[in-house]
């Protein structure tokens, strides 16, 4: 029983009645059949019903096709074929639109994400009062060392400038209905579903698991990709850099301050006027900095220009199974 406050009286698990799996794809056509399989072998023994809900990001391959023969075989497994591939976060965002369980799955399709994880997790919701439990990673699997310092890297950044510490957090998550919905109601078209999904709080728990190796493909994300999440996450989770300009600005101040004393010194005490080599050094100084300054300005202006523009956040060729709406047309 809870009471009025959010307290638990007493630890009766808590029930649910549909389980909505969604699963983003993007050139999965080898991986869909096993993961299907895996499932369902995991979710064997749970008591309630569940249902999966592939997205086709835009697929080149026959993902489409292979979501649709397992649909023909089992109506639990339903899809949403997207116009073109959008990313990731955006395929992500058609599948928390749609689905309608009272608990929502996040996994990815290349069995990187262990569907054995899924009946530990939703013991943890049904155990405690969370409304959000995360697969939490315990190491980053085989990940060359390159990639794997640029996370560590990146997440330490996110974490001084937004707040957020997501070290070690996958796009694997369990939500209750009331987290789905407060997802939902961040409107932005720039994504990045483990900030958001950090930023809504609510209390969570995690369970922890080793990354695989994929069963079958080669990771869709290439080098310019990640970079420009990594950009885009920051930007849409801090003004920090905006700050920064500022920062720098007041350094190049009190420079000028020191030099324009000196200088003037020398004038009125006669010295003749020298230092070509400090001016040029300065224009050049000067112009990258404010170089420096649009760059991050302008960062910033392109975001706004994506947010203004109102444009869908993705839309929708294709559909599969019994869906609700959605935003997507
Ligand atoms: N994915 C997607 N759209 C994309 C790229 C990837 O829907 O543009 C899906 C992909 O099919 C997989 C999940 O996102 O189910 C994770 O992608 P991937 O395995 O390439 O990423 P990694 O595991 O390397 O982070
Ligand atoms: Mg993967």
């Amino acid at each position: 029983m809870i009471t009025l406050d959010g307290k638990f009286l007493d630890a009766a698990p808590k029930t649910y009645r549909r389980l909505d799996i969604v699963v983003p794809v993007f050139n999965e056509e080898a991986n869909i059949p096993p993961f299907a399989q895996t499932v369902a072998e995991a979710l064997a023994g749970c008591e309630a019903p569940y249902r999966i809900l592939f997205i086709d990001d835009g697929s080149a391959d026959a993902t489409w096709q292979a979501i649709q023969r397992l649909h023909d075989e089992d109506p639990k497994v339903m899809g949403i074929r997207l116009s073109r591939n959008f990313g990731k976060e955006s395929a992500i965002a058609a599948g928390l639109e749609h689905a309608s369980g009272d608990l929502v799955l996040l996994m990815d399709g290349d069995l990187q994400h262990p569907p054995t994880l899924i009946p530990e997790m939703i013991e943890a919701w049904r155990q405690q009062p969370v409304e959000i439990v995360e697969a939490v990673k315990a190491d980053r699997g085989v990940e060359g060392r390159f990639r794997r310092t640029l996370a560590r890297g990146f997440y330490a950044l996110f974490n001084r400038l937004a707040g957020f510490d997501l070290r070690g957090a996958s796009d694997m998550k369990l939500l209750s209905r009331k987290a789905v919905d407060a997802w939902l109601r961040m409107p932005e078209k720039n994504l990045f579903f483990r900030g958001m999904s950090a930023w809504i709080g609510f209390p969570r728990a995690s369970v922890t698991f080793t990354v695989p190796v994929r069963l079958h493909g080669a990771s869709g994300w290439r080098g310019g990709q990640l970079t420009r999440l990594a950009i885009s996450a920051i930007t849409a989770f801090s003004s920090a850099p905006l700050r920064l300009i500022a920062l720098t600005g007041v350094i190049f101040g009190l420079f000028a301050l020191a030099l324009g004393i000196q200088t003037l010194f020398n004038y009125f005490s006669g010295h003749a006027v020298s230092g070509f080599t400090t001016v040029i050094i300065l224009i050049l100084l000067i112009g990258a900095t404010l170089m420096f300054g649009l760059t991050i300005i302008g960062e910033y202006i392109s975001r706004i220009y994506e947010e203004i523009k109102g444009r869908p956040r993705y839309l929708i060729d294709q559909r599969l199974g019994d869906l609700g709406r959605g935003q997507g047309r």
